[in-house]
């Protein structure tokens, strides 16, 4: 007999985080695993600083400190027009991770099925399995990312419970488009299933396009919970604040959830992010002139080396195939890449439930400053010289 719980037989430890131990030990750089090199911005560092000089130190309100719930609840207005009640509507969390977990936990039953679009950013199957219900895979597929209506109905079924969106979407960079979200809309009023998106890359988008939040949609405040939080919109994936927000019936549940989980997220970077959430529209605006120079710098040179790459239109990863390069194990190419050329990336593998679907992929993250990218770009031409 098994000396641990059924539950964690269903998934593995995380890919993502394994490739930063393994760039810690080959002294390689780290464009696996999304957090940035380059600084939190001052303002919001200082009033991290002033919050615990202020003695903001014990634990917050369960839910979240007043301060904070109320800058979400305007930026959430601001935004997107939302009318959400800082009172009855949010939840924080210990970053979107937790968020998701509590979700799950609080509106699925043993047995449900959750639509999960595949590649999908690791955290959703194992989160699914431990709320006890069962992931039902959607493929996305290039060049857009984008999935098929037909399938996507077929997915439905009795036990359909929830469908998981992630947009814009970890790891291809797909930004949901009106179009695409109304198809998925009406599914879940058809089926009478709940929506749980993912919206924490909401700001990095490129080319002009805007993000959408599905629970914007008519009808769909009522089914929706939407997630986010500080980690990428402010570069301190550290602190670990993140929210939900949803009607008052779902928010009761979570909060109950939550409450046991982690009684609260961490009280002075509750206080300070609120002084993040007030940042204006040129912060936001200047934000993504940097990631789109970013992009710029390793997608144009990942396809010069010859990858195939897949342009994302959002977030700040980019899927490639590496074929050209003479593998055709994504692991074995990453741990190549990590040990030989001193740079780590995810094998795409670890984006599917079904591996071989993303065994010629792996994804590279430039949220990195853009040293940090020529450097690794200097080591990868090292690949072509081979
Ligand atoms: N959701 C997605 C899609 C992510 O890519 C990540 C981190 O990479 C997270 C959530 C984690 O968010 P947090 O740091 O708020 O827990």
């Amino acid at each position: 007999m098994s000396r641990t719980a059924e539950r964690v037989r269903f998934f593995t430890e995380s890919v993502i985080r394994e490739m930063t131990r393994w760039a810690h030990h080959y002294g390689a750089i780290n464009l696996a695993q999304g957090f940035p090199d380059f600084p939190a911005p001052e303002p919001l560092k200082a009033a991290a600083v002033q919050a615990i000089m202020a003695d903001h130190n014990q634990y917050a309100i369960t839910w979240g400190s007043p301060r904070l719930r109320a800058a979400i609840a305007e930026k959430y207005a601001r935004f997107y027009g939302m009318a959400v009640d800082p009172e009855r509507h949010i939840t924080v969390c210990c970053g979107a991770t937790e968020c998701m977990i509590a979700t799950l936990l609080a509106l699925l039953n043993p047995g449900d099925e959750v639509i999960v679009f595949e590649p999908f950013y690791e955290n959703y199957g194992p989160d699914t399995w431990i709320s006890g219900a069962r992931p039902v895979y959607v493929p996305l597929r290039p060049p857009e990312w984008t999935f098929d209506p037909d399938e996507l109905a077929r997915a439905f079924s009795p036990r359909t419970r929830a469908l998981i969106l992630n947009t814009p979407h970890n790891p291809t960079g797909h930004v949901f488009p009106e179009a695409e979200l109304r198809i998925i809309a009406d599914l879940c009023q058809r089926h009478d299933a709940y929506v749980i998106t993912d919206e924490i890359y909401e700001h990095i988008v490129y080319d002009g396009r805007r993000h959408i939040p599905i629970a914007t949609l008519p009808g769909m405040w009522e089914r929706t919970v939407t997630i986010s939080g500080m980690s990428k919109s402010y570069a301190v994936t550290g602190w670990r604040i993140g929210w939900c927000i949803a009607p008052e019936d779902l928010t009761n549940a979570i909060r109950k959830v939550h409450d046991f989980l982690t009684v609260g997220a961490p009280a002075p970077l509750q206080e300070a992010g609120a002084v993040a959430l007030e940042f204006p529209m040129d912060y936001y605006e200047q934000m993504r002139r940097d990631y789109e120079r970013r992009r710029r710098l390793l997608v144009e040179a990942l396809e010069e080396l010859g990858f195939e790459v897949w342009w994302p239109q959002g977030a700040y990863y980019v899927m490639t195939d590496f074929r050209p390069f003479g593998f055709d194990d994504d692991t074995a190419f990453a741990m190549h890449l990590v040990r030989e050329i001193g740079v780590a990336v995810v094998p795409g593998s670890s984006f599917y439930a079904r591996p071989e679907r993303g065994r010629t992929q792996v994804r590279f993250a430039f949220c990195k400053r853009e040293e940090t990218l020529q450097q690794a770009v200097a080591r990868l031409r090292r690949l072509r010289n081979r």
